[in-house]
């Protein structure tokens, strides 16, 4: 198999792997108790919150640990809105993660207000739009890097343009990928998880800046100062907490050559196939994603391009969800001004540091092939 659907999830480091199952088999003690198993675990979970917070220039005292992006990002938007009672408004953008978009769409039933931004035509909010939303009482949610086209949006930017809000960005396609600065770009909360840097699925943190009044979204233990409660997996914030390190070790590396592979991708696929979009920039977007699409979309069926690649044993995605077995169009790429068709049938690859040439050199054949076929009606 081909394996390009990293910005879904990626295969977890052998070196990630035999730092945590140390704390599985033997050191299985309980982070809150006080003899020494516990207090060993505990050890183990402060060194790697020090760790992680290091890596986008954070304080330890100001990263949580959560089960993922989905929890940390539910966790800032409810919490901001409901206990902490920090804000009254929520203002994001029309391209951000489901994680995102449906606790904003929850709290707008809520009662909360709420207010989606439009984007450019590569997926970006213009920094006007920021400033005519610039208010107190306000948390603004901003994706760092998005997880179908792999634009990158202007953090600094933006929080120069909305400098009265509070401020959160979802940073899980970036984080380990581009350099990240809580402290320099000024923000309130960034999210990020493990297992699209070669970690364990099932964890991610939350910052939230020192001086910040904020309170727990869901009620159990006093664990995370009181933030997130529930026993804290140590084995996978140990693996975050390598991943992490890594990735970042090895950033401007691994950078090159996911850059190196899908620039070569790009430059294949519109040698190979004729009438494509291409929905990834040159400049400020992740190393890693290339995202295409077909503007005759409408004339052939989109939804069996992916099929075809499975079929011929390589794994892509189109970036949006999947219900009940049919694609639906991303909200990515309607947003972006495409067609539904067009947003149907994009296809997204996504490379990692494991990927090879003779990966994206098969890959860009076989589905030149598999668009031949399907814009010739023989599948
Ligand atoms: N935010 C973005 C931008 C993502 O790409 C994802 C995962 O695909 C998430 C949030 C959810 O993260 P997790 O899978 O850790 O819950």
């Amino acid at each position: 198999m081909i394996y390009l659907d990293n910005s879904a999830t990626t295969q977890i480091d052998e070196a990630v792997l035999d730092a945590m199952m140390p704390w599985m088999r033997e050191q299985y003690g309980n982070a809150s108790s006080i003899y020494r198993l516990g207090r060993n675990a505990r050890v183990a979970i402060e060194d790697a919150r020090s760790e992680i917070a290091a890596l986008i220039n954070a304080h330890p005292a100001e990263l949580i640990f959560t089960s993922g992006g989905t929890e940390a990002n539910n966790l800032v938007l409810k919490s901001c809105c409901q206990e902490s009672g920090l804000v009254n408004r929520i203002v994001t953008s029309s391209t951000e993660h489901h994680a995102i978009l449906e606790p904003v769409l929850w709290l707008s039933e809520q009662g909360i207000s709420t207010e989606i931004l439009p984007v450019d035509g590569w997926g970006r909010v213009s920094i006007p739009d920021i400033v005519s939303v610039n208010q107190k009482s306000t948390l603004l949610s901003i994706m760092h890097a998005n997880n179908e086209t792999g634009v990158v949006n202007d953090l600094e930017a933006i929080r120069s343009a909305a400098s009265e809000s509070l401020m959160h960005s979802d940073a899980v396609q970036s984080f380990g990928k581009i350099p990240i600065d809580v402290q320099a770009w000024s923000l309130d909360f960034l999210t990020i998880s493990a297992h699209k840097i070669h970690g364990p699925k099932g964890v991610g943190a939350l910052f939230i800046r020192k001086g910040i009044d904020f309170k727990a979204h869901q009620q159990g233990g006093s664990q995370e100062r009181n933030r997130r409660a529930g026993t804290e997996p140590v084995s996978l914030i140990v693996g975050f907490a390598v991943a992490a390190r890594l990735a970042t070790q090895n950033m401007q590396q691994r950078a090159e050559h996911m850059s190196m592979l899908t620039f070569l991708l790009r430059e294949r696929l519109a040698s190979l196939i004729e009438n494509v979009h291409i929905n990834t920039p040159t400049e400020n977007a992740l190393p890693n994603v290339l995202n295409i699409s077909f503007p005759d979309a409408v004339s052939f069926d989109g939804d069996a391009i992916l099929q075809g690649m499975d079929l011929r044993g390589v794994a892509v995605s189109n970036g949006s969800a999947c219900v009940s077995g049919s694609l639906q169009p991303s909200h990515v790429l309607v947003a972006m001004n495409r067609s539904v068709a067009e947003a149907r049938a994009a296809v997204r690859f996504s490379v990692s540091k494991d990927t090879t040439v003779g990966d994206v050199e098969s890959a860009a054949a076989i589905l030149a092939e598999v668009v031949r076929d399907l814009r010739a009606g023989s599948v």
